[in-house]
This record gives structure tokens, C-alpha cells and sequence, in this order.
């Protein structure tokens, strides 16, 4: 049984379940995993609006783990059995931007619950350069989240990180499924001082709990401050979001957007007088995820989940939609 989306409308239209047959090895190179957990992340809830637009009928699912179920005849970095994380770009390789380890920029590449079916699913295809080999023991349904949530947060707080010295402040916006690892990212990869901002209380405690020096409401921000912000990490990526960080930079301060949806907008006397740095970041490289597996298998990271049964994926995506998780929902077959 699988969870299938068959058409996408202006409101949040629920998932048909469906059975499909399994897919199968098709190339030498391609990985059928069983899955053991499959993210829920806002970019499902775009799809399922209409606000991004794939080809449909589409299983949904791009931060996916799970178990090496069958390879193709010349795959040899994984064996059957071995547990996985699947990096979320299935790409051939051969290409510049991949040479340097930019399969985001990949011509040809493919993302599993994107372009093609991912892991809304008991089984997805997938190809063995997207392999992340895990310990036998690792929770998956933990570890999923680090392949995309875990995996763009780590790569904005990897920037951050190398702007942050002793004494500085860095800021996260949005305290959910990338803020609260976030927070804990920057605490492994930095010694700045980390405040979290979030409109709602739950999320600022569990700030705290990820070990964020402070937690506070948008409108308390500039209060704590003292200064400004050596960088700033916005998870949310709306307006309002954007206007906070930006206006919450010290002078030559970075501004990292990595959540999507509002726009940015600002005298450029601003820019220029304060010497700000804006950037984007998005996802992020393999070696990126092997970092924040890392983290995470060591148990520097943790990340928070709220499991869901596979059949249950429309509570969940209604849960994520209406503010009711708390860090990252997962959905077990
Ligand atoms: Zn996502």
C-alpha cells in the first residue's frame, strides 16, 4: 500500500491510498530500499496545494531511510540488508556541478517524492550514489530527518559557523523541524551564543531543551539582543521573517534564508551602510549529510520525532499544516 496524491488543488487535498506494485531494480546502478520512516516536510504540503507543481499521480516522500532491500548488478557499495539513509538527489555524477559535489545542480537529477514516487511508501527506488551507509542499531526513523530537515540546517549552520567567534550571537527563526536541530548544530559548530525565536511557547521550550542559550518571541528579540547578530538563520522564510533577521544583523552580519515563501525587501542604503551579507541555501551536498549523520550517530544531535503510521499520513501532513508538530513527523510502513 502506498499513499498516492492524484490531483492538486488551491486547498490542502488529502492523500489517496492506494496500492501500487513495488518498484523494482530497473539500471545496474539502482538501490530499492524498504523504507523504515519517510519525513513530513512543508514542501509536501506545497505539493499537495498546488503551490509547487509535479507530475501526477506522485508518492510523495523525499527525506527517506530505511533497509537495502534489492541493488542492481553493479552496485557495490551497499549489500542487502544494510541500513540507509537515501541522500534526497538520485544524479548520474558525471556533470561539473556534481564533480564538486552539487548534485542540487545536477542536470538530470531526480528527487524521490518530487519528480518521481518517493517514500510514502513500504518501497523506493532509488540509485547507489544516494547511499548513506548507518549502523545497524541507528533509530532510521530518527536519522531520516537529517536527509533533508537535518541536511539543510546543517549546511546554513556550516556557513554560520564559519562567520561565528567567541562573544558572538547567531539567531534562529523557526524553532521546527530544521530550527530545533539547528540549534543544536550551531551549539556542536560554534561557541556563539544562540537565540531561538518562534511565535509559539511549546517551540521555545524545546529551544531551550536543544540547548539555545535563549528562546524568545519575535517582538523580544531585539531586547535580548545587545547589538545585533553575527548571523542569522531563518527556517521560516516569509516576510515578516525576513525583515526580522535582516534588521537584527550587526554590521557585516549574514542573513542565511533557507525556508521559502516570502521575499526580501530592503533599502539598499541599509545594504550598504551595514555591509550585510544575504544568501540562500539550499539542501545541501552529500558530504554534508555524511557530516550531520555524524553529529547525530555520535549523539550531538538529536533529533525530535513524532511518529506516525504510514496509513495515518493525512493526520500527520493536517498536523504539520495547522502548527500541531512538534520538531519532525515521520511516517513508519
Ligand atoms: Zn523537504
Amino acid at each position: 500500500m502506498v499513499m498516492q496524491s492524484t490531483s492538486a488543488a488551491a486547498s490542502l487535498t488529502p492523500l489517496t491510498l492506494m496500492d501500487v506494485p513495488a518498484p523494482r531494480v530497473e539500471g545496474p546502478l539502482d538501490v530499492v530500499v524498504r523504507i523504515a520512516a519517510a519525513g513530513v516536510c512543508r514542501t509536501d504540503l506545497h505539493l499537495l496545494t498546488g503551490q509547487m507543481v509535479s507530475q501526477l499521480p506522485l508518492i510523495l516522500g523525499h527525506e527517506n531511510a530505511g533497509w537495502v532491500h534489492e541493488i542492481g548488478s553493479q552496485v557495490t557499495s551497499v549489500a542487502v540488508g544494510d541500513s540507509v539513509l537515501c541522500y534526497p538527489f538520485v544524479a548520474k555524477g558525471l556533470s561539473v556541478p556534481e564533480r564538486s559535489g552539487l548534485d542540487t545542480e545536477a542536470p538530470d537529477r531526480q528527487t524521490p517524492g518530487i519528480t518521481v514516487d518517493g517514500g510514502y511508501a513500504e518501497y523506493l527506488r532509488t540509485n547507489e550514489r544516494s547511499m548513506v551507509v548507518v549502523p545497524a542499531h541507528a533509530d532510521l526513523a530518527s536519522l531520516a530527518t537529517l536527509t533533508d530537515a537535518g541536511l539543510a540546517a546543517y549546511r546554513a549552520c556550516k556557513r554560520a559557523a564559519t562567520l561565528l567567534r567567541p562573544g558572538d550571537t547567531a539567531v534562529v527563526i523557526g524553532i521546527g523541524g530544521l530550527g530545533h536541530l539547528a540549534v543544536q548544530i550551531l551549539k556542536a559548530l560554534s561557541p556563539a551564543r544562540v537565540i531561538a525565536v518562534d511565535t509559539k511557547p511549546e517551540a521555545l521550550d524545546l529551544a531551550i531543551a536543544c540547548g539555545a542559550h535563549e528562546a524568545v518571541a519575535p517582538i523580544d528579540l531585539k531586547r535580548v539582543l545587545n547589538g545585533g547578530a553575527r548571523a542569522v538563520l531563518d527556517l521560516v522564510g516569509a516576510d515578516t521573517t525576513s525583515n526580522l533577521g535582516i534588521s537584527a544583523l550587526e554590521f557585516g552580519g549574514t542573513y542565511l534564508a533557507i525556508g521559502i515563501g516570502g521575499s526580501v525587501t530592503l533599502p539598499l542604503a541599509d545594504l550598504v551602510e551595514g555591509e550585510k551579507h544575504i544568501e540562500g541555501v539550499f539542501v545541501g551536498t552529500y558530504t554534508d549529510l555524511l557530516e550531520v549523520t555524524e553529529l547525530a550517530v555520535s549523539g550531538l544531535v538529536s533529533p525530535r520525532i513524532v511518529r506516525y503510521p504510514l496509513e495515518a499520513a493525512n493526520d500527520a501532513l493536517d498536523a504539520l499544516a495547522n502548527g500541531r508538530i512538534l520538531g519532525r513527523a515521520v511516517l513508519e510502513p
